[in-house]
């Protein structure tokens, strides 16, 4: 125990605790030989309420270490099941361990979760524990989805242990703290449907509904509602995704948090070139979780989710059944609206004329598709007016798009700047480039921690378009694919 957690800012509640035992098992962190702070969140601290300064403290570090306990928190670990590339498993948290809820200043409830943090009951042959340069990838990529707008958990801070872990060779101990607005997933209700009571199922989904949809607790039916909440946000988080071209790479029902929220980056990455097929993950073989299928995947998932709380919805399981199915279908239809509004506006386009835009929309992503176009420096470029001489530029069929683009634009009734500043803070200048990503994490683990420090800066404000974000911009250099490892 810590004795100025109060001073800190530590202000713990352990509702998920107040759940039924099926549901975790109260586990410590266990201690580490030798923790460092390597590296903090200060504008994060400041937002959940912690003093940036007193959290550099040892007491503090010791917190982000495991080895000591802030008052009030009730340090477990989550029971959860998932599909694992379509093979559904028991899980849970191998190698995490929430410590609490934060109350933040404005009265929200955050998880605090220390991910590296030691055995616990869920680790099956695992270890528990994690490495540095794949914590800091989650802290880079995490905060990137951030400032570019994309829901997703947060990284407060990395400690490494001073104790090493064995991978494929020796590597140098890590603990990330992660901040979500819930840990709680897809796979935590197919868990209750699997293995728990309808009483129980019942007891998570009220608690889900407490904690995120709040509003719909009165309504009729509050448990089709949050299907359709679930579907909302789902649907909406994908087309963020696609409009970014983030490729998650590892959308098990074990990752998808029901709050919506972007969560577990494993293999994750960012195409340059356009191409639905992209996939970086090197246990992805089949490419099931490649770019393009995303969306699908996340309504097999949705599925997956519904099944979980059929005997919540209705008594009668065939009726049941039929409202689960048409609450699916909007699905599609929310994803479809979100990413045509987003694809709109990364094309400056203000006014409708439904059919055509699209139109328009495909065929651009088909131009870049042919000529291997970098998805972001394409937008870029259309935003600032500033065609490379590429071969998607230079080619007949571009010219000819553009022609039609602009056309467009000068028939809708709002100004040409209007719809230049609808471009540009739809179209980022610069996203977590791999390369660069790269560069950062292999000086990092060589103890110089200043590149990845220029990186978080410039990530931090996507949207700037200013000129030191050039460098950071550059596609790579190398056309051999980039894969991602998971095991970390
Ligand atoms: P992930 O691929 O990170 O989503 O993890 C899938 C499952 O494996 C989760 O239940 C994790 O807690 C567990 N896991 C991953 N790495 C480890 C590890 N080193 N030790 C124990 N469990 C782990
Ligand atoms: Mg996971």
């Amino acid at each position: 125990m810590i004795n100025n957690t109060r001073e800190i800012g530590w202000n713990f509640n352990n509702s998920y605790a107040g759940l039924p035992k099926l549901f975790f098992s109260s586990q410590d962190p266990t201690p580490v030989r030798n923790p460092k702070l390597v590296i903090l969140n200060d504008c994060l601290a400041e937002s959940l309420g912690l003093d940036a300064q007193l959290l550099r403290s040892e007491d503090s570090i010791s917190v982000f270490a495991g080895n000591s306990i802030p008052e009030g928190a009730k340090p477990l670990a989550q029971a959860y099941a998932g599909h694992q590339f379509g093979h559904f498993t028991m899980l849970g948290d191998g190698r995490a361990i929430l410590i609490g809820e934060q109350i933040t200043p404005e009265g929200k409830k955050v998880d605090i979760q220390l991910k590296g943090s030691g055995r616990t009951q869920y680790s099956r042959g695992g270890d528990g524990r994690a490495v540095l340069g794949p914590m800091l990838r989650e802290y880079v990529i995490s905060e990137a989805m951030y400032a570019l707008g994309i829901p997703t958990t947060r990284s407060l801070a990395v400690v490494t242990t001073g104790e090493s872990v064995m991978r494929e060779k020796e590597q140098t101990g890590a603990i990330l703290t992660r901040i979500a607005s819930s840990h709680i997933r897809v796979g935590t209700f197919q868990y209750a449907s699997s293995w728990g009571t309808v009483e129980e199922l019942r007891a998570l989904a009220d608690y889900t509904i407490q904690r995120h949809f709040p509003e719909i607790e009165k309504t009729q039916n509050k448990h089709l509602n949050l299907l359709k909440e679930v579907i909302n946000r789902q649907a909406t988080l994908i087309a963020k995704w696609q409009l970014i071209g983030f490729v998650h790479g590892v959308m098990n029902t074990d990752n998808m948090a029901i709050s919506g929220e972007t969560i577990d980056y494993g293999p994750c990455a960012f195409i340059d070139k356009y191409d639905q097929q992209t996939v970086f993950s090197s246990i992805d073989r089949q490419g099931r979780y490649a770019y393009g299928n995303q969306p699908f995947i996340a309504k097999w998932n949705i599925v997956r989710f519904a099944e979980s709380i059929l005997p919540l919805l209705n008594d009668d399981q065939a009726k049941a059944i039929k409202q689960a199915e048409n609450a699916i279908e909007q699905f599609d239809v929310v994803y479809h609206q979100k990413w045509l509004r987003g694809m709109k506006a990364k094309l400056g386009i203000i006014s409708d004329e439904g059919q055509q835009d699209e139109l328009l929309i495909e065929e651009i992503l088909a131009i870049m598709e042919k000529y291997s176009a970098d998805y972001t420096n394409t937008f870029v470029a259309l935003t600032f007016e500033k065609s490379n001489d590429t071969k998607l530029f230079n080619s007949a069929e571009f010219k000819d798009w553009y022609k039609k683009w602009q056309d467009r634009i000068h028939r809708q009734n709002e100004t040409k700047d209007a719809s230049q500043e609808l471009m540009r803070i739809n179209n980022p200048a610069v996203i977590p480039r791999n390369h660069k990503v790269e560069q950062a994490l292999k000086a990092a683990e060589e103890g110089d921690y200043s590149i990845l420090k220029a990186l978080l800066n410039v990530l931090s404000e996507p949207y700037n378009h200013s000129c030191n974000q050039g460098d950071y911009a550059t596609p790579p250099s190398s056309n051999l694919p980039y894969r991602t490892y998971c095991g970390t």
